[in-house]
């Protein structure tokens, strides 16, 4: 197999502020090295050190890392502590208890502040309730709720028990939701009547009721409703009852359950692009320090900081950086009910100005979104926004484009706040690769370097580092404390998936293709390794073809894909929404053979698509990834048989179909 190629060139570069530096947690790259030398020359002290320094230990542990089951690491097994304690009782006792934990803002504007006593009332209330019920360490509850305050209280009110949670992403069908519930061994569910969104109600509850009626749920003894809107929902008595009632006259004080380090906090599932949904087990111990550590290195949090991830609560990114990072770090943070377009397109940098926010942490497909939102309506720009509040920004969830990272960086951040480009995964609890803003020099589109203690490389296939320029296979070198423990009930497909035997069975394999820059040593995210094309022989991330298309000035989002063509293996099919009205006729052949000449251009004439189609959209899962395995199968003209389930806009295939 010939490796990925690379041919777009990133030259600018922007050095950490002064200001920043000088009062960073991590300050200048000297500090960034020290910190590597200290986890190359001894990992396990490395990795203990910080356990101690940020971690609340009912019983201290003794082992660090335990190799001997390998790829069944486990960390600080003999420790014990408990999340919740850790996110709310020692902000208790260190002077927080009236600090604001969360600033929650509803779909519909209303904003209500929940200080660190409140948040731990009412956790303890809840986890009383769920006592109740008979809820006991080691259970396994689902939670499919909306965006709210009552589902960190959920989460961390499982956490305090010892009871696993699942959450299931609000917008999930009853089928998705149903398949979650049986494969993790549900005895709970906590749902809400329905979740208000764009000023939409939808029904949660009466989904739940689907899925628990499709069968295989009798374990399932206790269902939990938070009461959002009073809307009518269906009622099984004995088993359902209102959240409210369940806290009502419950003491609020609940004594947090210690487990082991290697208690399952949580069960994620992550959707996958094909086949069964895999349930990422994540630890308490490993998975809390890096949520806590990263809070600090990543978004270098400051006691005074307003802090806001727009991600929802049902993907990683919203339980590290929402219900457990930001509460452990004792942080106040923003917590948004609603989407970024209601009422208009402006409600992000309406709210960041109003909150004073100083991190924001969103996703490029929203960015994108936005950028085009913001040049056709001039009124809910950024630029008519106060945003000088912000210090920091950042990204995750999908590769951003240079332009997309420069708009960002010059429209949001005002060109003085560093840009955070994350790379992570469900898989890997946390941030892996990303800059230190008081340390790291930004280059648009790179995700930077490893956090210090994280040993990431670029292999070809048979396992083998690749010199620096050359395209490769992500890799992680080293188990890390925050990294996923098993697939739940599944650790042959565990073993499978992420310590390939190909690759010599003991390196993670991220699923990613990147490339190491021949100077810096900066990784760039080339996309998924299942999505690389192949035309002509040259191997080509989809990442590249999609950023040159993004740099042109009409181009608002492209997703590209490969479909089989007789003469070059495979032929570029480009998907492209524009930031005007989509193109018709002889106007859309017009644009497309612009852009064509542009990609040639830009990486070279093996690039330019063979064909390009317009949307008004592209399809994307609820998380905002693009789907292209649909786009795969509509590039070649096939009928879509697929699960469309995760689809966030459905709709968008039939207008894409047509080439
Ligand atoms: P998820 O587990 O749903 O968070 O998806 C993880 C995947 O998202 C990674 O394997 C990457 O393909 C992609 N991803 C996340 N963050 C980034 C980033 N900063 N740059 C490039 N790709 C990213």
């Amino acid at each position: 197999m010939k490796m990925i190629e690379s041919h777009l060139q990133e030259h600018r570069i922007f050095l950490p502020p002064s200001e920043f530096s000088s009062v960073a947690a991590v300050r200048g790259m000297d500090a960034y090295h020290a910190l590597c030398e200290e986890a190359e020359r001894d990992y396990e002290g490395f990795w203990a050190r910080h356990a101690h320094e940020l971690l609340h230990w009912h019983k201290p542990f003794t082992k660090v890392l335990d190799e001997s089951n390998a790829p069944f690491y486990t960390w600080f097994e003999d420790g014990e502590l408990n999340a919740s304690y850790n996110c709310l009782d020692r902000n208790l006792q260190n002077g927080n208890a009236d600090k604001v934990a969360i600033v929650f803002e509803a779909d519909d504007g209303t904003v209500t502040r929940f200080t660190y006593r409140e948040l731990h009332a009412r956790v303890c209330r809840f986890a009383n309730g769920l006592k109740t019920r008979g809820i006991k360490k080691g259970d396994r509850v689902v939670i499919y709720m909306p965006m709210s305050v009552e589902c960190v209280v959920a989460m961390q009110a499982c956490a305090r028990l010892g009871a696993t949670h699942s959450v299931v992403f609000g917008g999930f069908s009853a089928k998705s939701l149903h398949e979650r519930i049986t494969d993790v061994g549900a005895v709970a569910l906590i749902t809400a009547d329905e979740q208000m969104r764009g000023g939409k109600a939808l029904s949660l509850k009466a989904i739940a009721d689907d899925a628990l009626a499709l069968g295989g749920c009798e374990a399932v003894e206790n269902v939990i409703v938070y009461c959002r809107t009073g809307g009518n929902v269906g009622w099984t008595e004995g088993r359902d009852h209102w959240m409210q009632d369940l806290c009502a006259n419950q003491p609020d004080t609940c004594e947090a359950e210690p487990v082991s380090a290697e208690h399952p906090l949580f069960v994620l599932y992550t959707s996958g692009s094909t086949g069964k949904p895999k349930g990422v087990q994540h630890s308490t111990g490993g998975y809390l320090l890096w949520a806590r550590m990263t809070m600090k290195w990543t978004f270098d949090i400051k006691p005074d900081d307003i802090f806001w991830c727009t991600a929802d609560i049902g993907w990683v990114t919203g339980h590290t950086y929402i219900a457990y990072g930001p509460l452990a770090a004792g942080a106040t943070q923003v917590l948004f009910e609603g989407i970024p377009t209601y009422p208009d397109a402006g409600r992000f940098w309406d709210m960041i100005a109003r909150h004073k926010v100083n991190i924001f942490y969103t996703a490029p497909t929203a960015i994108r979104a936005l950028i085009k939102a913001a040049e056709a309506d001039e009124n809910i720009h950024p630029k008519q926004y106060d945003l000088s509040s912000l210090r920091l920004l950042g990204t995750a969830g999908e590769p951003i484009n240079p332009e997309a990272w420069m708009w960002y960086h010059t429209n949001v951040g005002g060109g003085r706040c560093p840009v955070a480009d994350t790379f992570w995964q469900t898989e890997t609890g946390g941030h892996m690769i990303a800059p230190l803003p008081g340390a790291t020099s930004l280059v648009p589109g790179s995700c930077t370097l490893p956090l210090p203690g994280i040993m990431a490389a670029i292999v070809d296939e048979t396992g083998q580092e690749v010199p620096h320029g050359n395209g490769g296979i992500l890799v992680i070198k080293r188990p890390w404390p925050s990294m996923i423990r098993t697939i739940w009930g599944d650790p042959a497909r565990f073993k499978k998936s992420y310590f390939p035997e190909e690759l010599g069975g003991k390196l993670y394999l991220a699923g990613d293709g990147s490339i190491r820059d021949k100077d810096t040593a900066y990784f760039t995210i080339m996309g998924r390794i299942d999505d690389v094309l192949n035309v002509s022989g040259h191997r080509m991330g989809t990442m590249e073809i999609e950023s040159a298309l993004v740099s042109n000035p009409l181009v608002a989002e492209a997703a590209v894909v490969g479909r089989p063509d007789d003469t070059t293996g495979e032929a570029i099919c480009a998907f492209v929404v524009l930031k005007r009205a989509r193109p018709e006729g002889d106007e859309s052949h017009r644009i497309a053979a612009e852009l064509r000449s542009w990609v040639g251009r830009e990486i070279g004439p093996i690039a330019k698509p063979k064909e390009i189609r317009f949307g008004d959209n592209l399809p994307k899962t609820r998380s905002g990834k693009i789907m292209r395995r649909l786009l795969r199968s509509l590039a070649k003209g096939e009928h879509i048989t697929q699960d469309i389930s995760t689809l966030e806009n459905p709709g968008i295939l039939e207008q894409l179909s047509q080439s």
